[in-house]
């Protein structure tokens, strides 16, 4: 089993999650991180550190088709261990509905 990052990190990115990792499983795109699935041990130590309350185990429904969004951007995007600035908007971004399609697929910047 594993966590993974669901859509309400689209364009919130608060980073808070990074710097807890153990194993450094994290990588950043443009407006979203991503978690390997592959390389999380499972020890759900990011999920309450999370604002916007985006990161779920793979057990349960709400990650649906996210693990394999996951996977695919952990393969491609840079690592990511510490926090950087969050986009000044993010709090205005979360909890709104609809940002899967705003998904951005370019790699992060930080
Ligand atoms: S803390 Fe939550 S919103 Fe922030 S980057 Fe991590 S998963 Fe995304
Ligand atoms: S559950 Fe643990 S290992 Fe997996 S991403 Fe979160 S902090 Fe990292």
């Amino acid at each position: 089993m594993a966590y993974v990052v669901t859509e309400n990190c689209i364009k919130c990115k608060f980073q808070d999650c990074v710097e807890v990792c153990p194993v450094d499983c994290f990588y950043e795109g443009e407006n979203f991180l991503v978690i390997n699935p592959d390389e999380c041990i499972d020890c759900g130590v990011c999920e309450p550190e999370c604002p916007a309350e985006a990161i779920f185990p793979d057990s349960d429904p709400k990650t649906a088709d996210w693990t394999e969004t996951n996977r695919k951007f952990a393969s491609i995007w840079p690592n990511i261990t510490k926090k950087g600035d969050a986009p000044a908007d993010a709090q205005d971004w979360n909890g709104k509905p609809g940002k899967a399609s705003m998904l951005s697929d370019k790699p992060g910047q930080s």
